[in-house]
């Protein structure tokens, strides 16, 4: 039947294959430039233990690729291919550093994903798949790599140009323009990769870690929402002293920023290390937010810091587990806001909401496993199952096992999986060897879908006299 040529094709959680190479490190320089920008990405490639010669094979979108090289040796035509959305280099070497320079246009990119200029702004996100649209590489979330980023652009018009990890160095260029390099120590997939430059204020705050290290807190806005940002501010110290003290997690790098876009669509983005918002999620002042408005922020704010662990630190082999990441997440800031506030008049919201939105979804043609089996795309996937489900499913297995033995589940969870990219069964065995609890028939909640009915039959017998 003609018309099903152009379908998707359907990717299988079964068919999961481990990536041919591995990425050391990632060099990235971006120019922007009005209706324009050139990126150059440096790749330094490895083919990954145990895998014979295969041909590498990088993803990209909507790019205009100006050149490629290998160990700084332009690839000729027949070097390389493209196929579709990929470039293959059927003859690469053990290791090398592939250097791609394309051209891609933020001032023209609706779709939102990868690198978008809105409102003079520059703003990327990246999850799951938007990386590719920024350039080629190996854009899938067990591909970790370090990251240095360099920012060109005009400072007149770019005063601030973000990207994660930590600052080292700026200058003025020869020509006038700006550069800023920012480089990451921890390696990261390529979907926590972020970008933001523009013309944005801040209000800055430290807070010192357990172990004593002084971290520099920043929240950017663009400048009419600059005096709506101090709640979140206080939202996130809290979020830090709490995961310390709650899940003995500390912050890692010397800054952490959180970015407030008008224009941003998402919600909100964990990237390594410089969060980005709608504003929706970040704005709160006592002139006109409710209670619910500021219980939502610093629900917002607690939960995209609370990734840097669950989620960036440990990360998901494939989005099939994207609520190992999600599940837990949400788990862990409605924890925090049970502390926070009433414990039983959020439990009883979560419950509600459940119960009407979620339990709604699992009984229609949309019901799908907290891990699903196969999807067309993954976007579609965000949902209250895999996020809400998740989360009520962890929380169980929490209840099973107890307060202290989780905990004691977790941390073995954090100290095996810590740089690596997870599955959410990796999780359940962290569980299980850190309690000894047999949780074999409890990974069913894991893979079928529906809300389960469960028959209760009581039975009485009276004392005897
Ligand atoms: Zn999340």
């Amino acid at each position: 039947m003609a018309y099903k040529e152009g379908q998707p094709q359907a990717v299988l959680r079964e068919a999961y294959e481990p990536p041919a190479y591995l990425l050391d490190h990632t060099d990235l320089i971006f120019e922007l430039a009005e209706g324009v920008t050139e990126v150059t990405a440096a790749l330094a490639l490895r083919r990954a233990p145990g895998q014979g010669a295969a041909p590498l094979v990088l993803q990209g979108q909507d790019l205009e690729l100006l050149g490629l090289a290998l160990d700084g040796v332009p690839l000729s035509g027949n070097e390389y291919r493209i196929e579709g959305d990929t470039i293959v280099v059927p003859a690469m070497p053990e290791e090398g550093t592939l250097t791609i320079k394309t051209r891609i246009f933020p001032e023209k990119n609706t779709a939102l994903e990868g690198l978008y200029r809105s409102g003079g702004m520059y703003c990327t996100q990246c999850e799951a798949e938007g990386f590719r649209r920024i350039t080629y590489s190996l854009d899938r979330p067990d591909v970790l790599s370090r990251y240095r980023t360099t920012i060109r652009g005009d400072g007149a018009v770019l005063p601030i140009m973000l990207s994660n990890g930590n600052e080292v160095s700026r200058q003025t260029l020869a020509d006038g323009r700006q550069e800023v390099v920012w480089e990451d120590p921890f390696p990261k997939p390529s979907y926590l990769f972020a970008l933001v430059a523009g013309d944005l204020q801040w209000i800055e705050d430290r807070f010192v870690t357990v172990s004593g290290r002084e971290v520099t807190l920043r929240i950017y806005t663009e400048p009419h929402n600059i005096a709506q940002v101090d709640y979140a501010m206080d939202a996130l110290k809290r979020s830090m002293r709490w995961d310390e003290e709650t899940y003995g997690r500390e912050y890692d790098l010397d800054i952490f920023m959180i970015v407030a876009v008008d224009d941003f669509n998402m919600g909100a983005m964990e990237n390594k290390g410089l969060n980005i918002f709608n504003t929706s999620c970040v704005l709160a002042t006592p002139e006109f937010t409710t209670d619910l408005g500021f219980q939502r922020v610093e629900a917002v704010v607690a939960h995209e810091y609370f990734h840097n662990w669950s989620g960036n630190r440990v990360t998901c082999r494939d989005w099939f587990q994207l609520s190992l990441k999600e599940g837990f997440t949400v788990l862990r800031d409605a924890q925090f806001s049970a502390d926070q506030n009433s414990p039983t008049v959020k439990r009883i919201e979560d419950a509600r909401f459940l119960r009407t939105a979620q339990f709604a979804e699992d009984a229609s043609p949309m019901a799908h496993p907290v891990r699903p089996d196969s999807y067309l795309e993954i976007s579609n996937f965000y949902t209250l199952t895999v996020y809400e489900k998740g989360a009520e499913v962890v929380r169980m297995m929490r209840t099973l096992l107890g307060a202290e033995a989780f905990r004691r589940g977790t941390d073995l969870y954090f100290d095996r999986h810590d740089g690596q990219a997870a599955t959410c069964e990796d999780f359940v065995l962290s569980l299980e060897a850190a309690s000894g609890a047999d949780l074999a028939q409890f990974r069913r909640w894991y893979s079928q879908a529906g809300t389960p009915v469960v028959s209760v039959q009581s039975a009485y017998a009276a004392p005897s006299p």
